[in-house]
């Protein structure tokens, strides 16, 4: 690998955010001296390094952020708020600057994925600075001689961890909810791509009060452990893998603190038979395209990965599902033409590999794509987009995250049965329901275990919706006020005599 990141041609790179720990308004380098990496997985060439912190830089910034608790708690929600939409207004004035930047890092479209991403995470910040004066409390009619009151209280410190896949716009949600509610924050990114982060961290520099916001980049071992088991963290908040985040669980129950979870899916997406006319049925593979985030190389926690197809409709939908997926264009997440990037990491590329070999060893059939060459042998972590069929739902590429873009398509024919295996996993994230039959889409999203379901539409998260998952794929929910406000903030009961 090279040094270089002359190929990386306008990608502006953050300049003091390299040193990689922002703690009390101040840019500063670890005290281990230490750096990690960041890969282009596009080129195989290293992007650039940053900071790599240990247990003793979050002891710093948690004890900024603790220390800039008090006042901070005490400012109007109202002036927190226009913090955050300057934030917001910022990232758009230099959106396309931070959109390459995520593009070279994450491998993620700039087109399809990161420009959209950079558009979202403004508007996320602006929501919040907008809705967050809502932190309103209850009046309780308890009675003659009596006047009961509650209001909404921050717990203090915030721990955020957050994965590679989306990482501004997940930085984002934590940013709002924590801080509009008034808790303080150490946010610390993942290793695969902390520099689209590390960008709007410079930009926010100069608008919270200094400890307010803190950003510790660094490997999940090192720098995310000890952010989750440390005492002075009231809440964390974890975006990430279901193994990582039954650790991270373990760690805050140890000191009864709070926790928020959003983890992994393995999202069912059900074709009822009415999907039938050419309109419908192209508006539908779209959406099935859109679902299975084939344009985010398939890494996405909503992923609708297990597409169930009624028996009648299957010979008109497959066809055109193969025929758009295979016009989809694989390549450079910098090059304006490419529809689909480049898998993370190594590590992650071989995984998925990993998947569609054991698919195709098992007899799978191939309705499209094929094994990508071996890590040893890519030029970049591109993935082929792969459609399965003739794959039980109790395989191991039907029941487990495969986090690339590997869908596999099941035929159905009785209602009852395709409810039972789309429910039929630990996951409840997301499910995805394509019919113009209002009573069947009613049973549908009735008997669906997920947190968010989807009829007629495959996008992505708007600000204002309560998003979490069900079962074993999160405990709480984010992206709304009500999440800020039930996640945040515990509520506190203050009752007169008079
Ligand atoms: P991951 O769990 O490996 O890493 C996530 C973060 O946790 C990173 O910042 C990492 O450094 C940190 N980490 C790793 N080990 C840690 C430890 N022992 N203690 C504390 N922190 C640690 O996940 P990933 O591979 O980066 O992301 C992919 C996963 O994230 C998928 O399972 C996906 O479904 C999930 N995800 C969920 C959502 C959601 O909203 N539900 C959104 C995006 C991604």
């Amino acid at each position: 690998m090279s040094n270089s990141t002359q190929h990386l041609g306008d990608v502006k790179l953050p300049t003091a955010g390299l040193s990689g720990n922002f703690i009390n308004g101040e840019w500063s380098k670890p005290i281990g001296g230490k750096t990690l990496d960041v890969i282009n997985p596009c080129r195989l060439d290293t992007i650039t390094s940053v900071g790599a912190a240990d247990a003793r830089d979050i002891d710093a910034a948690v004890a900024a952020a603790k220390a800039a608790f008090p006042k901070w708690r005490r400012r109007a929600a109202r002036e927190r708020g226009a913090m955050l939409i300057e934030f917001g207004n910022r990232i758009t004035a230099h959106a396309e600057e931070i959109a390459r930047l995520l593009a070279a890092e994450t491998g993620n479209a700039l087109r399809t994925q990161s420009r959209p991403e950079v558009a979202s995470t403004a508007e996320v910040l602006r929501y919040y600075g907008g809705v967050i004066a809502e932190q309103k409390g209850e009046t309780l009619p308890l009675g003659p001689g009596l006047f009961s009151y509650t209001t909404r209280e921050p717990f203090g410190v915030v721990g955020a961890i957050i994965p590679w896949n989306s990482p501004l716009v997940l930085a984002a949600v934590k940013i709002g909810m924590s801080l509009g509610t008034g808790n303080t924050l150490v946010l610390k990114p993942a290793e695969d791509a902390p520099l689209a982060v590390i960008r709007i961290a410079e930009l926010a520099a100069d608008i919270f009060p200094p400890g307010v916001f803190n950003v510790v980049t660094g490997e999940g071992l090192a720098a995310g452990a000890p952010l989750s088991q440390h005492a002075d963290v009231a809440k964390v908040s974890f975006t990430g893998s279901h193994e990582v985040g039954q650790k991270v669980a373990h760690a805050v129950a140890d000191r009864i603190g709070h926790l928020t979870l959003e983890l992994g899916g393995k999202s069912p997406c059900i074709v009822y038979p009415d999907v039938a006319g050419d309109t419908q049925l192209d508006t539908t593979v779209n959406n099935i395209i859109a679902a299975m985030r084939f344009a985010r190389q398939g890494q996405s926690c909503t992923a609708g990965s297990r597409l169930f197809i009624h028996e009648t409709v299957w010979a008109k939908v497959m066809p055109r599902l193969v025929e758009k997926v295979n016009a989809l264009k694989v390549g450079d997440a910098l090059d304006e033409t490419s529809d689909i990037g480049a898998v993370i990491n190594a590590e992650r590329y071989t995984a998925v590999c990993g998947f569609i070999k054991e698919a195709i060893d098992a007899g799978a059939k191939v309705e499209t794509g094929k094994l990508p060459p071996s890590t040893a042998d890519a030029k970049g972590y591109f993935p082929t987009p792969v459609i399965f069929s003739g794959v039980d739902n109790t395989w191991r590429v039907a029941k487990e995250e495969v986090f690339g873009p590997v869908l596999v398509a099941i035929p159905w024919k009785d209602e009852a049965q395709v409810l039972a295996m789309a429910n039929d996993t630990h996951y409840g994230l997301a499910a995805y329901v394509f019919t113009n039959d209002i009573n069947a889409a009613m049973r549908a999203t009735e008997a669906l275990d997920a947190g968010w379901i989807q009829v007629n539409r495959a996008g992505g998260q708007i600000p204002g919706m309560s998003y979490g998952g069900a079962k074993q794929s999160g405990i709480g929910a984010e992206y709304s006020i009500e999440g800020a406000l039930e996640s945040y903030t515990s509520r506190k009961s203050v009752t007169y005599g008079i």
